[in-house]
């Protein structure tokens, strides 16, 4: 993603479906605009010093509900990014019909240099400072890229000391630790059946279908198992220490505990843009945002397109494949799993009970399906692309309920 453009690109594609809508200009900008920002200092304590990390919370919308969306750590967390990240959160929980608005938050940090202790430092700070926007009914954070259901526990365990016991403050924690059965799996495991839905309504066999997936983390993991499962052939995967590319298919079930791609022996090693490019049915970004842009996107060979990552491409790049005759599946839509699987967390954290995986992945199978049918009906009843269709969805809902809510008068 250009830096500095993210949000902006977002807000484009509101300002889009705002037209389609025949909404009036004042309402897109009330509905664009973030509800509350909060940017915070994180002082982490090293042996001869202390260092001053920055900490954000963008706190998009609450038209629909309690503002959600996952915490990331990465170094090229910034304050535009958390924005179009929060945004987002609240065009894709729109558009899957949970009764969530949209948040995102951060910390500037490269967290693969952080020790353990660390971590937990910073979550902790993290939760102390911005206990105050924080809530089962007022914003409910998850894991993002760099966080994971060990850093959901600190965050539970920090907010029960200063607010009591609400594990429904937080979604994506450990199952052990009244996580729900499904939730770490739900992303990638969305992304996998809006893939195979995708193939199926443009008539091409799912079985043997040829994938190409970015990135080896939580999402790219399970959707490499799922997709496999479902019978596509998984031909080549990346992460940050590079990729392997194999035309006969990877056996996913036996690398996937590994702890990244290196230690997977290949003869084929790719690097991770050069995967982008490769012959495939259907490619996967799901790892940063912006990969595919003006430098590669005439280098893009697949034909379906399946947004794994937040924002894997930029708007330039999303127009020019869309005229190459690539079908592009949204991020809100493609990797809505996740939050859709916290939404499950949630209720089942509210009701104290829990359910079982196999009513976790029905109900997660049969919501995304709904999505689905929802973005392509609309699709064809303004005769545009399914990007476009998605964010008329979200943008429709979202200004519905900030109409009747009078947040006008
Ligand atoms: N971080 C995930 C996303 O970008 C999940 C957010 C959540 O579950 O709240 O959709």
């Amino acid at each position: 993603m250009s830096k500095g453009n993210a949000f902006a690109q977002v807000n484009e594609r509101v300002a889009q479906a705002g037209e389609y809508l025949n909404l009036p200009k004042g309402l897109v900008q009330a509905i664009s605009s973030c509800e509350r920002e909060v940017v915070i200092s994180i002082p982490l304590h090293h042996s001869d010093d202390i260092e001053v990390l920055t900490g954000y919370r963008v706190q998009h919308s609450s038209a629909r509900g309690p503002r959600k969306g996952g915490i990331r750590f990465h170094q090229d967390v910034d304050l535009d990014e958390v924005r179009a990240l929060a945004s987002l959160m609240t065009w894709k929980t729109a558009l899957i019909d949970v009764p969530f608005g949209g948040a995102k938050g951060g910390v500037t940090v490269d967290p693969s240099r952080l020790t353990s202790l660390q971590k937990e430092e910073i979550i902790r700070r993290w939760t102390r400072t911005l206990i105050h926007v924080l809530g089962p009914n007022r914003d409910i954070p998850a894991p993002d890229m760099g966080t994971d259901a060990q850093t959901m526990a600190w965050l539970m365990d920090e907010f029960h000391r200063l607010d009591g016991f609400q594990p429904a403050c937080v979604t994506g924690k450990p199952v052990s630790l009244f996580g729900a059965p499904g939730r770490e799996e739900a992303t990638g495991r969305g992304v996998a059946q809006i893939t195979a839905a995708t193939l199926k309504e443009n008539d091409v066999k799912v079985k043997g279908a040829t994938v190409a997936i970015q990135g080896f983390g939580n999402v790219g993991r399970y959707a490499a198992l799922v997709c496999q499962e479902l019978g596509m052939n998984v031909i080549a995967l990346s992460d940050v220490t590079g990729g392997i590319y194999d035309k006969k298919g990877i056996d996913i079930a036996s690398i996937f505990n590994v702890k990244d791609l290196s230690e997977v022996v290949s003869d084929n090693r790719i690097g991770s843009s050069e995967l982008l490019e490769i012959q495939a049915d259907v490619l996967i970004p799901a790892a940063l945002g912006g990969v595919i842009n003006s430098n590669n996107m005439s280098k893009i060979k697949a034909e379906f397109i399946i947004e794994g990552a937040n924002q894997p491409i930029t708007t330039e790049a999303d127009n020019e494949l869309r005229k190459q005759g690539a079908v592009i599946v949204p991020d809100i839509l493609a990797n809505s799993g996740g939050v859709m699987g916290s939404y499950f967390e949630w209720t089942q954290n509210i009701q104290q009970f829990s359910w079982p995986i196999e009513k976790f992945r029905k109900e997660l199978d049969e919501r995304m399906e709904v999505a689905f049918v929802n973005v392509h009906k609309t699709a064809k009843k303004y005769k545009v692309d399914l990007r476009t269709a998605a964010f008329i969805v979200s943008v429709g809902r979202v200004s519905n309920a900030f109409t009747q809510r009078g947040s006008l008068l």
